[in-house]
């Protein structure tokens, strides 16, 4: 206990997985809660102070599977590994065992596992990054003193990058990285990230941390990396150190720090990425996002890829227009593509297997994986070189130069590795023979004492006249001469032989000869090991130097992207959006792809044009629910996210000027959990893009003023408008209830209503989904309240009341209403609304009396008489 109490006091924010034998076991408060998050037994083991000590425990091989749920409920867990080996039982020539181990075996904590600091498989998402944030506020001169610093790892890849943020930034940054875990000080607000903080992060002091982080990674300044203020390096060493100590001490091979510069990529607040589902929806799935509906990637450092790009899209033409050009490129070869994507599949994730490798936790099959990738490598290259149309693109070309590297270090695996591989270095035959002479003779003099003593099984049952005689090997006894029990009586006198074991079946002896064998097999066994153990060791270490490796990972992982998308791409329905530094918008028969997608094969997507060029910049969208403005909004937004990452484009064409900053606010944003009321929130929401969009920008809004009352809100959508088309000249879709808003066209020239068509058939709406200029003349509400199964009594009454009101206002008919010639909400009730609302609870009420089962054909029919008098 005192042992569990030194370890416990190190790591007290963490559960404590303390190692004995085959079991991690779990005491005191540590027990208490890991038991009830795991759902295993609780028990008691020992006492301390005269209380039962709390225990529980998992059996260590199945450890991952606890921990990743452990680590997914927000614990956080240091295991405790016995740093030396139990005494074997094995018995020495003589027989006897060897000297009592005094004391309980010295133990140390070999790792922490925390959210951002997973390496095992089992507890990543292939597809996704796993950051590690660490934020710092900034101070140190040189006009960054607001700027906090923010560096980002990837442990399981090696992904290690900074920025400056200033802190009303942070939140957007925070929702692009979507991180696993973050460090900052207490200080620092990280708003809807809190439950993502590590507690007790401390921050390191920011003069020496240039110096500590060069250090790190063996150079004399960092500036060789790029240049990084004081508050990012600071970030980045935050960041390091706790790498460091999550991993004990063992530094895991990380790239080395790559300032971002911020400006070069697509503004998207929190808002509007939880508007648009780009990587996860809205109930924290995969299914029904941009990836999902865009992903065509093989492998999961093309899905990781692909998912940077999606949350982080670029400003800059050239670069977009350099991505463009490999996919567009490769898709007029469909043979080529469909090669490349064979290669592909089978090529294994070398960054992860680097991780592993990096950490002292890597396996044979981690060399294999890299021996592997390699070849699918130079076999893409192959593919890539015999396309025959066009000219390669420049980043084609250079990601070529990539694939055709590190064929040093593949020829060195392919001689090195065996060609069936255990699946631990423990089990021993991981390097082919051949490879290493020093191996190949301890593993010669071990077979060569395996054959004599199979030599020896003839001759000693002639010898001792036994013909059933046996030699075997047992885990205790080393090999063992075994034959009958009666015969083993008669053996028992003889002084060549040494008695071991008897059991019900079988005596079994020993001689000297045996002994000698076993102890040389033994010896021989074990330096193999120690040499195939070290040649392991060098072979990691050539691996994790080799400088070709990384760029080759990334080039795979460029090639799944480029082959996701020239497969989306040569359907004919998705194109290569042009994009210029001007400020057009201007799509062609654009669709929503995740829309598409749910629609299955059933229905048929309606494609819409969208234009919003300099003359007409601001689309005012009217039109009833369910007729498809949300979907509309979002597919422009979409269109632009992709056009900007560079990818196909859902629709026939596609031409944007650069935006600088996106903005949607589709869909309701509930926020009650944080205590603002949903029109609070909505304020809020406007009140960040009238703060921040400029001319460059595009904002799509839908229904501003609709948690309000009818005059708030008309007046609140109106000033916003009349902002968005005047002072900051972004291009604007607003959708809007408020039909009386279109009439600002006369005065505001640069708008244009339009309005999603829709067909009324026998009194039934159709909803078209086709978006087309004017504006709604008639709310089609009271339809959709039918559609939806509010009960008829109240439709109907609704249908009336509606009438009424149209008449007494004649909406559309007058100039645009003066807000005092609006009917506010409370002037608006007719009178005998209360006594219909009595008249419909009233029948509620009757039917509900209603016994169905005990009324006869004849009273129900008089029942329903009854209950249509009274409507
Ligand atoms: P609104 O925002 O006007 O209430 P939505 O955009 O939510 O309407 O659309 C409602 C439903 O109509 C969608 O879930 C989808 O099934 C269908 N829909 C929308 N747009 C289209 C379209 N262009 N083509 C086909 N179906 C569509």
């Amino acid at each position: 206990m005192a042992q569990w109490f030194a370890l416990k006091a190190e790591n007290p924010e963490f559960l404590l997985f303390f190692r004995m034998g085959d079991f991690y076991e779990l005491f005191f408060d540590d027990a208490i809660a890991a038991a009830s998050a795991l759902d295993i037994a609780l028990t008691a083991r020992g006492s301390h102070g005269g209380e039962p000590i709390a225990m529980c425990g998992v059996p260590a091989a199945a450890a991952p599977a606890y921990l990743s749920r452990l680590i997914r409920r927000g614990f956080r867990v240091a295991v405790a590994e016995q740093t030396a080996q139990a005494p074997s039982k094995k018995a020495g020539k003589g027989g006897k065992s060897g000297p009592a181990q005094k004391g309980p075996l010295p133990r140390a904590v070999v790792r922490l596992v925390t959210p951002g600091t997973l390496t095992e498989d089992e507890l990543l998402e292939p597809g996704r990054s796993n950051l590690l944030v660490a934020l710092v506020p900034g101070g140190g001169g040189r006009g960054e003193a607001d700027l906090r610093g923010v560096a980002w790892i990837d442990i399981s890849t090696g992904q290690f990058e900074t920025a400056s943020c200033a802190p009303g930034e942070l939140g957007h940054l925070l929702a692009r990285l979507d991180p696993a875990e973050i460090l900052a000080s207490q200080d620092c607000d990280l708003g809807e990230y809190e439950s993502r903080r590590h507690p007790g992060a401390a921050v390191p002091p920011a003069h020496a941390a240039r110096a500590r982080l060069a250090e790190t990674f063996s150079v004399a300044s960092l500036d060789a990396f790029g240049t990084f203020t004081d508050a990012e390096a600071a970030a980045g060493l935050m960041a390091v150190e706790y790498i460091r100590r999550s991993q004990a001490g063992s530094m895991p091979r990380l790239s080395h720090p790559q300032p971002q510069a911020d400006r070069d990529t697509l503004g998207l607040d929190p808002a509007t990425r939880a508007s648009l589902d780009l990587l996860r929806a809205r109930d924290g799935g995969v299914e029904h996002t941009l990836f999902s509906a865009v992903n065509r990637t093989v492998t999961a450092a093309g899905a990781r890829l692909l998912s940077t790009w999606i949350a982080a899209p670029l400003t800059s033409p050239e670069r977009i227009g350099a991505r463009q050009a490999c996919w567009d490129w490769l898709r007029h070869d469909s043979a080529s593509l469909e090669a490349l994507r064979q290669v592909l599949r089978g090529a294994p994730d070398i960054d992860r297997a680097l991780g592993r490798l990096s950490v002292g936790r890597g396996q044979p099959r981690d060399l294999a994986t890299l021996w592997d990738a390699v070849s699918a490598a130079h076999r893409a290259a192959a593919v890539l070189e015999s396309v025959k149309h066009g000219t390669r693109p420049p980043l084609m070309e250079t990601a070529l130069t990539a694939l055709r590297g590190a064929g040093a270090l593949e020829g060195e695996l392919e001689r090195a590795l065996a060609d069936e591989l255990p699946a631990r270095l423990e089990d021993g035959g991981v390097i082919a023979a051949g490879y290493d002479g020093e191996l190949d003779a301890h593993r010669a003099l071990r077979d060569d004492s395996r054959r004599v003593i199979a030599t020896l099984q003839n001759e000693y049952a002639q010898r001792f006249g036994v013909a059933s005689l046996k030699i075997r090997h047992h885990a205790q006894l080393g090999y063992v001469m075994e034959v009958p029990v009666a015969a083993g009586a008669r053996l028992r006198e003889r002084d060549d032989l040494s008695f071991r074991q008897g059991t019900t079946g079988a005596a079994r002896f020993a001689t000297e000869e045996l002994i000698d064998l076993d102890s040389r097999i033994s010896e021989a066994t074990e330096r193999a090991a120690i040499r195939e153990r070290q040649i392991f060791g060098a072979l990691v270490a050539r691996a994790l130097d080799d400088r070709e490796l990384p760029p080759l990972a990334r080039a795979l992982a460029l090639m799944d992207v480029v082959q996701s998308c020239a497969g989306l791409a040569t359907g004919g329905t998705w194109c290569r959006a042009r994009i210029d530094d001007g400020t057009a918008f201007d799509l062609t028969a654009c669709r929503h792809p995740v829309v598409e997608a749910a629609l299955g094969t059933g229905a048929r997507f309606t494609a819409n044009n969208c234009s919003l060029e300099a003359d007409h910049r601001v689309m005012l969208l009217t039109g009833p629910n369910m007729a498809g403005k949300s979907t509309f909004l979002r597919q422009n937004a979409l269109a632009v996210i992709l056009a900007q990452a560079g990818l196909p484009v859902p629709a026939k064409a596609a031409h944007i000027g650069v935006v600088d900053r996106l903005f949607s606010r589709v869909g309701a944003s509930d926020d009650l959990a944080r205590g603002r009321s949903t029109f609070m929130v909505e304020m809020t929401e406007t009140a960040g893009i009238l703060n921040q969009a400029g001319p460059r920008s595009l904002v799509v809004v839908d229904e501003i003023g609709r948690g309000t009352s009818t005059l708030d809100g008309l007046s609140i959508a109106w000033a916003v408008l009349e902002a968005m088309h005047s002072t900051l000249r972004c291009r604007t879709i607003f959708a809007t209830h408020f039909h009386e808003l279109a009439q600002l066209s006369e005065t505001l020239p640069r708008l244009s209503p339009h309005t999603m068509a829709v067909r009324d058939w026998k009194g039934q709406v159709v909803f078209l989904h086709e978006v087309v200029p004017g504006s709604a003349r008639k709310s089609w509400g009271v339809h959709v309240a039918r559609l939806a199964g509010v009960p008829l009594p109240v439709v109907n009454r609704a249908a009336r009341l509606l009438k009424e009101l149209e008449q007494e206002h004649s909406v559309g008919q007058r100039p645009l209403p003066l807000f005092d010639d609006l009917p506010a909400a409370s002037e608006a009730q007719p009178e005998g609304r209360n006594g219909s609302e009595n008249v419909t609870r009233e029948i509620f009420e009757q039917v509900l009396g209603l016994d169905p089962d005990s009324l006869s054909p004849r009273d129900a029919l008089a029942a329903l008489y009854h209950l249509k008098n009274a409507a």
